[in-house]
């Protein structure tokens, strides 16, 4: 089941603030060092990728000086547009130094949902693609609002993820996480919680098996990732959610190895 990995020709990888930012609020930037080094040299070897990456807020508050998150939204938005082009800027340089051309593209939900633009982010995505470029995608959080007449968020960057897997039809989405994987339990409330290996199905029970931080709040955690996996499933591609914390963590994915949690439908 690993080994079909192997073939993955088109793959999108998500990252989450986790992956890029220090417990103490510095920016990450080995592990940014070590994720365009791995693009570069997936899409040297002839793979398409995609990179969804949040962080801006995070980069943004570490430009501003702010320890504290902003509680309003009219400050996180300008905190996350600050943070958005310093990230960018990040990536640039990084990837840049491995010779790789990045693009940027902000999206939100009414843009995915209306054909016309719909259409278009496709057609914008293949055509980058097909030049050998690597895209990094995020939510336009600078002006996603979440208005129940009007939504236009994705709800997070799970979902954003596995949205842009279904647009570009690609075979594999990996999850970079702070976690090993899905487990049968949150490990932080049982650390004898086995990680599986293989999940074919998201039923009821997996769901009730994802708990704690961000599930409170509907956005982010497990359940989400869980939710993000369901879309996956739809369209008969696969997902590994796996640790975050060293970046060439993809290199062994793609080679078939039984790291994380891979979830694809049927047998082993
Ligand atoms: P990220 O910031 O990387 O997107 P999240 O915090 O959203 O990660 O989700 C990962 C967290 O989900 C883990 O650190 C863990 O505390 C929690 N979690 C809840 N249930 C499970 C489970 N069954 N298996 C693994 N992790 C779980």
């Amino acid at each position: 089941m690993r080994q079909s990995l192997k073939n993955t020709q088109r793959l999108v990888i998500k990252v989450g603030t986790s992956s890029l930012i220090h417990s103490n609020g510095t920016i990450n930037l080995s592990a940014i060092d070590e994720l365009s080094f791995v693009l570069t040299d997936l899409k040297n070897k002839g793979k398409e990728v995609i990179l969804v990456s949040s962080g801006a807020i995070g980069v943004g508050m570490h430009q501003l000086n702010l320890t504290k998150r902003p509680t309003s939204i009219p400050e996180q938005q300008a905190v996350a547009a600050v943070g958005q082009a310093a990230l960018m800027n990040i990536y640039a340089q990084r990837f840049m130094s491995y010779s790789q051309q990045t693009a940027q593209i902000l999206l939100t939900r009414d843009v995915i949902e209306y054909p016309e633009s719909r259409k278009n982010v496709i057609n914008t995505l293949e055509q980058l693609l097909d030049m050998g470029i690597i895209p990094i995608i995020n939510e336009n959080d600078t002006v996603a609002i979440d208005e129940l007449e009007h939504s236009t968020k994705f709800g997070d960057n799970d979902q954003l993820s596995a949205i842009v897997a279904q647009l570009t039809k690609a075979e594999l989405l990996i999850m970079l996480s702070d976690i090993d994987g899905f487990y049968s339990e949150n490990p932080a409330n049982n650390p004898e919680a086995l990680l599986y290996n293989h999940i074919q199905e998201i039923t009821e029970e997996t769901m009730a098996q994802a708990t704690g931080p961000g599930s409170t709040f509907g956005t982010g955690g497990m359940s989400s990732k869980l939710k993000a996996a369901q879309r996956v499933f739809e369209i008969d591609s696969s997902m590994v959610l796996a640790n975050g914390k060293q970046p060439k963590i993809i290199f062994d994915i793609l080679n078939g190895a039984e790291i994380g949690t891979l979830f694809k439908k049927g047998g082993k």
